[in-house]
């Protein structure tokens, strides 16, 4: 059994978080490619260590005097150093970074001295092999992962050593300078380093014992999810719930490896597993629940619309013409509704109008803003009866009106469209419904 344990910035924010990673690494042999982050916040009011370093790049790039700046950063680092009570020193490391920040500023290269920092710190403290990432991850010309060349050579390298400290976030890009991933990005490394060493288990440690079922910022203490599918999570993420950098899942599920999210100062807590499939019951018909405010929808109808050939790829190509995604196409007989996100829409909209006359010659068009599109996501929905109409009356109880309505074929999803001032209320109305019956 072997895993990749990746750590985010808040488990390695301070010496006291890194004892307790180092607690858990050390608990389980199996743990043996440690991704970490940079160091996060310590405080709410706190700032990540990669938001210090974009600081200090664009102070440099603008030709002004670094130093303050980086003896802020240098003091994070030395705080952990000295709080393990490592017999350790970065001082070569912050003299080396300085030069090259003062002589020639490079976003991606300043951004990624936090992980590379912190991945220093990390394997001196556990005494294993640190191994640059700028040496093993690779981009190509278009600036994305260069996949066979990166697994090739992570592969190797990991097959070479035991133990290994392989920092997040960044790798080498086609013009041999060290290139980023978008923020976030350590959830990637942790995944490509996971598809390389062929592990059993990617763990991701953060702050939260896992997925939540629904945003707890509006239902007091939700419930966390134990087992979730990469096509349910897709759908929660979609809808705003944010888990996971997009780009890390793809790496694992590629070749069916397990995502453990876990909590890194509740580390007892199991956490919620990410997986392709399950014969696992969901303890609820519903997984989770996830929404958006601020969607407009397009109504446009026609007189036997449904007869004229074509009609709907001409409504579509009008949105295309202007480059709008479309998130969703409810439709009647003589009707159909684009849901449109506002921001996409709104600057666009006359543009739109007449695109959509032009090409459709519809008998008219009503246009409305200020609607909410929530997902109820879960497998357990296609073996069970009544689903939608136990979430329509736990909306109906509420006095919620619902606009819209459109469920997948695959079951696994309800959306409804609500008004804005609806959003909350409604979530908390289902989380009721479903889970705290
Ligand atoms: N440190 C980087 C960020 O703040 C990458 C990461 O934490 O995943 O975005």
């Amino acid at each position: 059994m072997k895993k990749v344990v990746k750590f985010g910035g808040s488990s390695l924010a301070s010496a006291e978080q890194f004892k307790k990673v180092g607690a858990i690494i050390k608990a389980d042999e199996s743990r043996v490619f440690v991704v970490p982050s940079a160091p996060g916040k310590r405080f709410s009011d706190d700032t990540k260590v990669t938001d210090m370093l974009l600081h200090v790049y664009q102070t440099a790039a603008d030709g002004k005097d670094i130093t303050a700046e980086i003896e802020a950063i240098k003091a994070r680092y030395d705080e952990i150093i000295e709080g393990l009570g490592l017999d350790f020193s970065l001082d070569k490391d912050f003299e080396e970074i300085t030069n090259a920040l003062k002589t020639e500023p490079e976003k991606d290269y300043a951004a990624s001295r936090g992980e590379f920092l912190n991945g220093k710190i990390m394997a001196a403290y556990l005494g294993i092999q640190f191994i640059d990432s700028a040496e093993v991850i690779f981009f190509n010309d278009e600036g994305k992962l260069n996949t066979y060349k990166t697994e090739k050579t992570l592969a190797a390298k990991l097959a070479e050593c035991g133990k290994a400290v392989i920092p997040g976030f960044y790798g080498l890009g086609k013009n041999g300078r060290v290139k980023t991933f978008s923020r976030g990005g350590s959830d990637v490394t942790g995944s490509i380093v996971a598809q390389a060493a062929k592990v059993d288990v990617y763990e991701n440690w953060t702050d939260v014992s896992g997925v939540l079922i629904t945003d707890p910022r509006i239902v007091t203490n939700p419930e966390p999810i134990k087992f979730i599918t990469y096509r349910e999570l897709r759908e929660l993420s979609y809808m705003g719930a944010s888990v996971l950098h997009e780009d890390a899942i793809f790496p694992v599920r590629q070749c069916g490896i397990p995502i453990n999210l876990r909590n890194t100062n509740a580390p007892a807590d199991e956490g919620t597993w990410i997986v392709e499939s399950t014969a696992q019951r969901p303890p609820h018909v519903i997984t989770g629940i996830a929404g958006k405010k601020n969607f407009c929808t397009v109504f446009i109808s026609k007189a036997m619309m449904n007869s004229e050939i074509g009609f709907c790829r001409k409504v579509l190509q009008a949105f295309e013409e202007n480059e709008i995604p479309v998130e969703h196409v409810p439709s009647g007989i003589d009707t159909m509704t684009i849901v449109v996100h506002e921001d996409d829409f709104m600057c666009k909209e006359q543009k739109v109008l007449s695109a959509i006359n032009r090409l459709a010659a519809p008998d008219s068009i009503e246009i409305e803003a200020g609607l909410a599109l929530i997902a109820v996501v879960g497998r357990g929905m296609k073996s069970a009866s009544g689903t939608a109409g136990k979430l329509f009356n736990a909306l109906a109880k509420s006095g919620i009106n619902v606009k819209m309505i459109d469920q997948g074929s695959s079951e696994l999803n309800i959306i409804v469209g609500i008004r804005n001032d609806d959003f909350e209320s409604a979530i908390k109305a289902v989380y009721a419904e479903f889970v705290a019956e």
